[in-house]
């Protein structure tokens, strides 16, 4: 496990944080973004409205927002249908198939997207597979869900790989 495999090129307090003007400055035409924890909390499925007026800036910028999740169709379908957000399921994060699947569905080329999740181990090491920009966020919500348990675990134990050699990760606020 190399550890610039799961090196973010951004980092962000929060998706949110994102705007289209640095959007365009970096050329960057989509967002793909991962649903649990980056998107939503986990316990707080409606979303907030900030995430909301997010993702009307976004759009009116005509800037094309997905969301890569590897969880089932059904679940996700479910958690962004009343968002009106594009979605591809079952993305198989830390792997390139969600990824590559919604940048030939939507006619997007990889130095026009970024990957934006809260995860190194999935979110991140997908995006650098696929050769494409990303960034990580800080979980909107510090306790997890049982089911990621294990998986903070090996990320903290990256996290501190990356530490070691690149120096701590600085959450900005723009990128
Ligand atoms: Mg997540």
């Amino acid at each position: 496990m190399a550890v610039e495999h799961y090196m973010p090129d951004f980092a962000l307090e929060r998706a949110y944080d994102l705007t289209v003007t640095s959007l365009e400055k970096h050329g960057i035409k989509a967002v793909f973004v991962d649903l649990d924890n980056t998107l939503i909390a986990w316990n707080h499925p409606e979303g907030t409205p900030e995430m909301r007026q997010w993702l009307h800036e976004l759009r009116d910028a005509g800037i094309r927002v997905v969301v890569v999740s590897n969880n089932n169709y059904d679940r996700v379908k479910r958690a962004v249908e009343r968002f009106e957000i594009d979605f591809e399921a079952r993305a198989l994060k830390p792997f390139t198939f969600g990824i590559d699947r919604a940048m030939k569905r939507f006619g997007i080329q990889p130095n026009e997207v970024v990957m934006i999740g809260d995860q190194l181990m999935t979110d991140v090491r997908a995006a650098n597979r696929a050769g494409i920009r990303s960034i990580l966020v800080k979980p909107l919500i510090e306790t997890d869900s049982i089911k990621t348990k294990p998986n903070r675990m090996r990320e903290r134990r990256m996290m501190k790989r990356i530490i070691a050699k690149y120096g701590p990760i600085e959450y900005k606020t723009e990128i």
